[in-house]
C-alpha cells in the first residue's frame, strides 16, 4: 500500500489513500501528495493500448496502491467511465492536422473535463466510508422512518444512467463494459446495506463545478452533496444544467449573494465545531469536500495522459523520440498537474505548457519565478473557469520540484498568505523550466482564435481550450507533436462563440434578438448556420428534469438550517 504524506510535512502520521481523500486537506494545511510514485516503462505502457479506457484507468489506480481490493477498484472504473460518456473512447482524440491533436475532456455527463474526475470520486468516497467501519444507524429521523435514501422517488436525475444498458451497442468492448458497470451497481447497492458514517459534501461553486459534482454524486450511497451557488450571478445554462443534475440526495441551494459569500459560509461550516458534532451526532454524518486539491480528484485525470499516448501512438503521429508537448488551459492547475505525474509515471510527455487568461499570474511565474497577487484584481474573461488567482495545485508540483522540501513550500505558501508572493529560488526555478513553460491570451485574442481555428479546420472549439490552442502556437516546436487539452465543449460558451464567428469583441454587447435567445436557442442557431453538432448531453430533452433550488439569505445561520433541513429529511427517508 502507498500511503500519503502531505506538501507542508508537519502531519504527525501518514495517509491511506481513502483518507487522504475523505480528509481532503491536511490538519496542516498542506496537501496529500504519495509517499513515492509507480513508474512504468514505454512497453508497460503500449501493452495497455488496446484496452479499454476503464481498464487502463484500473490498472494506472492499482499501480498506485490504494487501500482498496482490485476487484473493487475494476468495478469502480468500470462504473465511472461507463455509458454516461458519448464516446466509447471516453476522451477522444481529434487531430487538427498531422503535428496538432486536441485531446476532448468533454464527452461525459455535463460536457465539461470535470466530469472526468467528479465521475470516480464519489466511489473513492463510497470505498472509504466502508473502510473506515460502521458508526450508528438511521438516526437524526423524528419519526423513526429508517436511514435509507430512496433512489427512486420524485427527484430523478438527469445523469442517473447507473446500472441502465444500452444493448443496442453490439462492440466487444462496449458490452463488457457494460456488463462490469452493472455488475458494479449491484455490487454496490448491496454494500449501502452495511450501517456506516455518512458524509455531507458542502460544495460552492461559480457555476461550472456545480453541474459535474451534482451529477457525480447523485447515487452515491451514504453520501449527500449541497450546492451553493449565487442566486441570479450563474450562466443560464449553468443554472439549467445544475437543476437538471440534482437529485433527492445532491441538492442546490442559490444564495441571494455572490460566489464569495458561498465561500464564506462554507468555510464558516466547516469550522464551526458545534454544528460538525450536531452532524455527526444526530445524523452521523461527518462535512467533506470535493473540491480539485482532493488527490481523488487528481488520480482520474492522470489517466487521461495515458489514453492520449495510446492514441497518438495509434494514430502513428509520433515520431523517433515518441514524445509529445502538451499545453493545457490552466485555472487551480489541476489538470496540468495531472499531466506533470503522468509525466512522472512515465508518459513520455516533452513539456507542460500552461496556458492562462488575462488573470495571468502563472505566465508571469512561469517566466520570472515569481508569483505575485500585488495590484491584481480579478478580471472576468470569456474563459471563467480559468479566473482563478490563487493556483492552489501548485503547490504540489512546488513540492516535487524541490526534490519534496516541505519546509521550502511551508515558507512559500507563508509568504504568499502573509505578503502576497513569494520567489522560488534559482535552483527550482531552473527545475520548473525544463519542464514547464506558459503564456496567456488576452480576451479578444481568444475569440480570434476560436474564429481562426474554426476557419481554418472547421472545428468548433470553447474559450477555455482556445486559450491553450493559441498559446501552444507560440510555444510548441514544429518538430514535437502537440496535444492541446480541451476542457469543455463550444456549446457551454455559445455567446461567445456567436460573437467569435461574428467578430464581436468581448466587451461589445450582443445584438438584441441574440442577446434574448435562450442558449438552447443560441446553440441550435449556431449549429444550423455553421454546421457545429450539439453534444447529447447538453440537448433540451437531456436537462429537461427540474429540481428547483431552495433560495436562501446569504448570512450563515440561515444556510446552516437550510443544510440541516436537508439531513433531516434524507434521515427520514424523504
Ligand atoms: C476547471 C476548468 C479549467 C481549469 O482546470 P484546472 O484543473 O483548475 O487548472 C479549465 N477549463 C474548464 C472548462 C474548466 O471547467
Amino acid at each position: 500500500m502507498i500511503q500519503y504524506t502531505d506538501t507542508r510535512g508537519l502531519s504527525s502520521r501518514s495517509y491511506s489513500f481513502t483518507e487522504a481523500v475523505l480528509t481532503g486537506l491536511a490538519p496542516d494545511g498542506g496537501l496529500f501528495v504519495p509517499k513515492h510514485l509507480p513508474h512504468f516503462s514505454l512497453e508497460e505502457l503500449q501493452a495497455m493500448q488496446s484496452l479499454p479506457y476503464h481498464a487502463v484507468a484500473a490498472r494506472i489506480f492499482k499501480a498506485f496502491q490504494p487501500n482498496i481490493a482490485d476487484e473493487a477498484i475494476d468495478a469502480l472504473c468500470a462504473q465511472a467511465y461507463g455509458q454516461q460518456f458519448d464516446d466509447e473512447r471516453i476522451v477522444p482524440v481529434h487531430s487538427l492536422n498531422n503535428h496538432t491533436h486536441v485531446l476532448e475532456l468533454w464527452h461525459g455527463p455535463t460536457s465539461a473535463f470535470k466530469d472526468i474526475a467528479l465521475q470516480a470520486l464519489p466511489l473513492f468516497f463510497e470505498e472509504g466510508i466502508k473502510a473506515n467501519g460502521a458508526g450508528g444507524t438511521g438516526a437524526g429521523c423524528a419519526d423513526g422512518a429508517g436511514g435509507g435514501v430512496s433512489a427512486g422517488g420524485a427527484w430523478i436525475s438527469a445523469c442517473g444512467t447507473s446500472g441502465s444498458i444500452d444493448t443496442s451497442t453490439s462492440a466487444q468492448t462496449r458490452s463488457q463494459a457494460a456488463s462490469l458497470h452493472s455488475q458494479a451497481a449491484s455490487q454496490r447497492s448491496q454494500s449501502s446495506a452495511q450501517a456506516g458514517s455518512k458524509r455531507l459534501i458542502l460544495v460552492a461553486t461559480s457555476g461550472d463545478t456545480g453541474s459535474a459534482a451534482l451529477c457525480g454524486f447523485s447515487h452515491a450511497h451514504n453520501i449527500s452533496m449541497a450546492v451553493l451557488y449565487p442566486h441570479q450571478h450563474v450562466s443560464e445554462m449553468q443554472r439549467t444544467q445544475m437543476q437538471a443534475h440534482a437529485s433527492n440526495q445532491a441538492r442546490i441551494f442559490a444564495v441571494r449573494g455572490n460566489f464569495d459569500d458561498c465561500q464564506r459560509a462554507v468555510k464558516e461550516l466547516f469550522g464551526n465545531p458545534e454544528w460538525n458534532h450536531t452532524l455527526q451526532s444526530h445524523y452521523n454524518t461527518y462535512l467533506s469536500s470535493a473540491n480539485s486539491i482532493n488527490w481523488g480528484r487528481l488520480l482520474p485525470q492522470i489517466v487521461y495522459y495515458v489514453s492520449a499516448y495510446h492514441q497518438l501512438r495509434e494514430q502513428g503521429v509520433l515520431q523517433e523520440c515518441g514524445c509529445f508537448d502538451v499545453c493545457v488551459p490552466t485555472g487551480n492547475f489541476g489538470n496540468i498537474l495531472a499531466g506533470y505525474y503522468a509525466k512522472q509515471i512515465g508518459v513520455p510527455i516533452r513539456l507542460l505548457i500552461c496556458a492562462s487568461n488575462e488573470n495571468n499570474v502563472l505566465a508571469q511565474f512561469m517566466a520570472t519565478g515569481s508569483y505575485s497577487l500585488e495590484k491584481r484584481p480579478l478580471v472576468s474573461t470569456p474563459s471563467p473557469s480559468m479566473d482563478i488567482l490563487v493556483s492552489s495545485n501548485l503547490e504540489r508540483a512546488l513540492f516535487e520540484l524541490t526534490q519534496r522540501n516541505a519546509r521550502l513550500v511551508r515558507a512559500w505558501m507563508a509568504a504568499l498568505k502573509t505578503k502576497q508572493a513569494f520567489k522560488i529560488d534559482r535552483t527550482t526555478f531552473d527545475a520548473l523550466r525544463d519542464t514547464f513553460a506558459g503564456d496567456w491570451v488576452s480576451n479578444d485574442d481568444c475569440l480570434r482564435t476560436m474564429k481562426h481555428i474554426f476557419e481554418t479546420y472547421r472545428y468548433a472549439m470553447d474559450p477555455h481550450s482556445a486559450v491553450a490552442f493559441e498559446v501552444a502556437q507560440r510555444l510548441g516546436d514544429s518538430s514535437t507533436p502537440m496535444l492541446i487539452v480541451s476542457t469543455a465543449s463550444w456549446a457551454k460558451f455559445s455567446a461567445s462563440m456567436y460573437r467569435a464567428l461574428h467578430n464581436i469583441a468581448n466587451d461589445q454587447p450582443l445584438p438584441s434578438a441574440i442577446a434574448q435567445c435562450s442558449s438552447f436557442q443560441l446553440n441550435a442557431l449556431l449549429a444550423e448556420k455553421f454546421g457545429l453538432s450539439i453534444p447529447p448531453a447538453l440537448t433540451q430533452e437531456r436537462l429537461a428534469t427540474t429540481h428547483a433550488a431552495v433560495q436562501l439569505d446569504r448570512n450563515t445561520a440561515d444556510i446552516q438550517a437550510a443544510l440541516e433541513q436537508f439531513q433531516r429529511e434524507l434521515a427520514c427517508g424523504k
